[in-house]
């Protein structure tokens, strides 16, 4: 079954007399635990739908439909709730809290949600066990990132949403960091999307959507998603 599915989604900004559509009748639907990844270039229009479904902004027009229910229709209440229960968030840049230790950031997370995981199991799960008391600015990148991923993890959402999550790693470290994401979609039955130009992440999707100048111009179903090795 469809956990997203997006119709008809157009989104339009107005700058004085210009009107941009960054968004152009959108549609496309991605399974239950399952990982698609958003692929297309600068400018296509991939961050609108990311921040369109993470409920951080609302289309102009059309449904978004995550598990059945049209968020588009939610007030900012339903969208706060959406955004702190629902949804895990994976950045390129990681934003972490500086002052925070690893465990703390993830902490952090967790003491907001109802239903959280243990931070240090999740730490331990994405290899951190040895990082707990460390704070962002002493760790690598990819340890950067797995702090992140396990902040997102320990929330315990369905849907987790990731924004060119490699795009500061080198590419060993890059290949760790999708592999935690593939293990989230995979063991832990996670829907993970994640958005990038780089065409060599999409080998890793179940599906793969790509969007160019506002709309989507295929969607591809990947009989055998490349493990990452
Ligand atoms: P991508 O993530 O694929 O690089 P974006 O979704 O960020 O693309 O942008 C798609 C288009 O919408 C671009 O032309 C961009 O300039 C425009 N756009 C995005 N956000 C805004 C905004 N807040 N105001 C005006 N135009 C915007
Ligand atoms: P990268 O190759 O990803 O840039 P770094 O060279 O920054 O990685 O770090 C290599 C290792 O050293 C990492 O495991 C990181 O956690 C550790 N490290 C770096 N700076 C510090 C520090 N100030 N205190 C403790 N450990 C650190």
């Amino acid at each position: 079954m469809a956990y997203i599915d997006v119709k008809n989604e157009f989104k339009k900004y107005q700058m004085g007399d210009t009107e941009i559509v960054a968004n152009n009748n959108i549609s496309f639907q991605v399974d239950e635990g399952s990982l698609a990844v958003i692929l297309g270039p600068s400018g296509a229009g991939k961050s609108t739908v990311l921040n369109i479904l993470g409920g951080m902004d609302s289309p102009t027009s059309g449904k978004i439909l995550v598990d059945g229910t049209d968020i588009a229709q939610f007030n900012d209440h339903q969208l706060t709730q959406y955004r702190r229960d629902d949804v895990g968030f994976i950045f390129q840049f990681y934003n972490l809290i500086p002052n925070l230790s690893t465990k703390e950031n993830v902490e952090l997370a967790t003491s907001i949600v109802k239903d959280g995981l243990d931070p240090v199991n999740v730490l331990n799960e994405v290899g951190l066990s040895a990082r707990l008391d460390n704070f962002p600015s002493q760790l690598s990148g990819g340890e950067q990132q797995r702090v992140a991923i396990a902040r997102a993890l320990a929330k315990n959402p369905k849907l987790l949403l990731c924004d060119e999550p490699t795009g500061a790693l080198d590419y060993t470290t890059g290949k760790q960091v999708l592999q935690l994401l593939s293990d989230a979609s995979r063991t832990f039955h996670k829907t993970v999307i994640i958005i990038t130009h780089n065409s060599e992440i999409a080998k890793i999707a179940d599906r793969i959507i790509h969007i160019n100048d506002a709309k989507v111009r295929s969607v591809i179903d990947n009989a055998k998603p490349t493990p990452v090795s």
